[in-house]
């Protein structure tokens, strides 16, 4: 799967699903419900979807009770501004967007940048509702004020108020009569009725690669579509196992907290674990398994390296990352971070460690939910990226082949 025709493609969690979707479809993985898990045979290779998350599932050659679960987890969420229900607005001639702020985004990335529109639509249609995904092809804004109207903003910092200042530019006012939900009307076929509609603006630039030997990529949503893309291409590439299971799950929501029905909080993995003919006990066998959760870490930036505790300052292209934290922010023990780098050494892949400054507040991941959840040990890692939660963000496309080499060798 093109990595950067993935990044592009991929603008927002329905999107990546329906990407996830197309790549397993086209490597023969059978599109199907949670009620067919249960038919699934030794060898075969399967994929269940729930809204904006999926799993996919090789099978073992041989189902026994030896068999266990080589676990990789990813969320296919990122920071986004979404289309407020009631979104119209007018001023100053413009036709405005009201917005809703979605996960934690570095506010200020998302001001003069060419922005795209895409979503779900929800669709009456002979009857029935469905979701119809959608991506627009016009392009917005949020202009910055200009510094002459902002005296002081280069020596104080430009602060954004996200009620006031994420208002998106739609179109000059008079300009049609439309509103919002009207233009959204527009892209159905006949006999569709809109009844609502999910839709996020994203940073239209395509992804680009960079550096004087193009050894960086610049694009937005890298987190964390880059363990998105590194798992799928792994578990494509990996034939099903003599006796365990390779499990790939996509998870929704978790740039928000990952409790939905969607999210690694849910209980959609576990249904989909339950749902396999198994001949042991489903936790006996996920306590003697192991899982990578996998999502971006930071990179030193080269500016500010002060930043990074300086024992454990991981840097762009220098391998994967294993990230630890004392207060389980992450997921893991002693014996996964060696199992861990066993496997990294057995794959030849550098790794290196992360830990966060005592004096800084540390991120999370589905990592812990999900361990706790499964009972499954867990560690979590990631490449290593600059730019976390900008609307555009930088990595090293070998950070990427490491990691792809890493899962590929966990999976087989
Ligand atoms: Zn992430």
């Amino acid at each position: 799967m093109d990595f950067f025709g993935f990044l592009n493609d991929s603008v927002t969690p329905c999107h990546t699903v329906k990407s996830l979707h197309e790549a397993f479809g086209r490597a023969g993985f059978k599109s199907v419900g949670i009620d067919d898990v249960s038919k699934m045979a030794p060898g075969e290779s399967f994929f269940v979807e729930r809204g904006s998350a999926l799993v996919a599932v090789r099978m073992p050659k041989k189902n026994g009770a030896e068999s266990r679960f080589k676990l990789a987890l990813a969320h296919v969420d990122f920071p986004a501004l979404k289309v407020a229900p009631n979104p119209d607005k007018n001023a100053a001639g413009v036709q405005k967007l009201h917005t809703e702020v979605y996960g934690s985004p570095l506010y200020t990335s998302w001001l003069d940048r060419d922005l795209g529109y895409a979503g779900i639509l929800a669709v009456k249609k002979e009857g029935s509702i469905v979701a119809k995904p959608f991506r627009g092809k016009k392009l917005f804004r949020i202009p910055q004020l200009a510094v002459h109207l902002n005296r002081g903003v280069n020596q104080d910092g430009l602060k954004v108020n996200p009620q006031t200042d994420f208002d998106v530019l739609w179109k000059a006012a008079g300009c049609g009569s439309q509103n919002f939900r009207d233009a959204l009307a527009q892209e159905l076929a006949p006999g569709e009725e809109l009844l609502d509609f999910d839709v996020q603006f994203f940073d239209a630039q395509p992804a680009n690669a960079g550096g004087m030997n193009d050894e960086w990529v610049y694009s937005g949503r890298i987190d964390n579509l880059t363990s998105c893309h590194a798992i799928a291409e792994a578990l494509i590439a990996t034939e099903a196992c003599e006796k365990d299971f390779a499990v790939a799950a996509f998870f929704n929501n978790e740039e928000v907290g990952s409790l939905s029905r969607t999210g690694a909080g849910g209980n959609f993995l576990k249904a989909v674990l339950e749902s396999i003919p198994l001949p042991s006990n489903l936790s006996a066998a996920l306590s003697d398994s192991f899982a990578l959760s996998i999502d971006v870490a930071h990179a030193t930036h080269p500016n500010s390296p002060e930043k990074h505790e300086p024992n454990h300052a991981p840097v762009l292209g220098g391998g994967v990352v294993l990230k630890t934290n004392s207060q389980n922010r992450y997921a893991g023990d002693v014996l996964g971070s060696a199992r861990l780098r066993d496997l990294c050494a057995r794959a030849e892949v550098p790794l290196q460690d992360f830990v966060m400054r005592n004096d800084m507040a540390c991120g999370s991941t589905v990592g812990p939910t999900v361990s706790a959840m499964l009972g499954i040990p867990t560690v979590d890692i990631g490449e290593p990226i600059l730019s976390m939660h900008s609307i555009r963000e930088m990595m090293a496309i070998k950070d990427h082949e490491s990691m792809i080499r890493l899962v590929s060798a966990f999976f087989c």
